[in-house]
């Protein structure tokens, strides 16, 4: 029985056994099967995801990417608790083609407007995804970039723990991306750091599962310390420029592609590259967000 759920039901359970369910963004449709297969492997919870901005940058078409993602779960139909997640979001056009294609859960990113503004945007979505039984995670503060591959955001603005209380308190999202020294991207310049006196700061003013955003590249032992933090640190962290370098390690590149360019190589080159990510995904989840084995929990 395929267990395909929503946020709330995957974070609650990771919140209180103290581990983060990671959201790997495949950013490339084939690349979806090894994750799952990496989680089924580990039997882990999963969550899978792709941005407003990979869908542009990578040229994939939303309804393919769904499809992809219930044909694998179908064909391979594991146990596991799985999530297939809208990230980060402006457009709500676009929320609403995710949902109506399956997506069990969204995030809208309203956090370059001010907080009334975001208040508003965030609780519009709500408002729209409850009803359908999907899950909401919104932002406040700003997470850095370093390659704009997710976000426009080239500044960084930390979470103030009260605002979090209240901007949950009047959205009413299941989630919350916070920003907390983490940033999209590859660390060159920036080194990645986690304010854990703000994380436990949030974490007590407020109930939601909180996110952690620009997981890769981070130390496995700062991601853990964060995931295991006594009153329930970051219960989902985001994955996705490790995914991508995976596969790009293989395939002989070292910039992006089109969902399209990377369709073409041969079969045997994606199957050494899927195989590649599914490593990596295995790796993540055993030593960095600590899942292995909580699938049945
Ligand atoms: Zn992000």
């Amino acid at each position: 029985m395929q267990k395909i759920e929503n946020l709330s039901q995957v974070l609650r359970k990771a919140h209180q056994g103290r581990y983060a369910v990671g959201s790997f963004s495949p950013r490339y449709t084939k690349l979806i099967l090894p994750i799952i297969e990496a989680a089924i492997e580990t039997n882990s919870p999963v969550i899978v995801q792709i941005s407003e901005k990979e869908v542009y940058r990578h040229e994939v078409d939303l309804k393919d990417f769904a499809q992809e993602f219930f044909r694998v779960t179908q064909e391979l139909k594991p146990s596991i608790p799985m999530v297939l997640h809208l990230d980060h979001t402006k457009d709500f056009e676009i929320i609403k083609q995710a949902i109506a294609q399956g997506f069990t859960s969204v995030m809208i990113d309203a956090s370059e407007y001010d907080f009334d503004r975001n208040v508003e945007l965030s609780k519009q979505i709500v408002a729209y995804a409850h009803p359908y039984n999907v899950t909401v995670e919104a932002e406040l503060g700003k997470i850095g970039t370093t390659d704009f591959a997710e976000t426009d955001h080239d500044e960084e603005l930390y979470t103030v723990p009260e605002e979090a209380q209240k901007f949950l308190g009047l959205t009413k999202a299941d989630a919350l991306a916070v920003s907390v020294g983490t940033a999209h991207g590859i660390y060159t310049v920036r080194q990645p750091k986690i304010d854990y006196n703000r994380l436990q700061r949030i974490n007590e003013l407020t109930q939601v599962p909180l996110v952690l955003h620009g997981g890769s590249g981070v130390p496995s032992d700062m991601v853990v310390k964060a995931a295991q933090m006594e009153k329930g640190g970051v219960s989902k962290v985001n994955i996705a420029t490790d995914v991508e370098q995976a596969m790009l390690k293989v395939v002989g590149k070292n910039s992006f592609m089109t969902e399209k360019e990377l369709n073409s190589y041969p079969e045997e080159v994606l199957s050494k590259a899927r195989e590649a990510v599914k490593e990596l995904v295995k790796e993540k989840i055993k030593n960095y967000l600590l899942s292995e084995g909580k699938a049945n929990h």
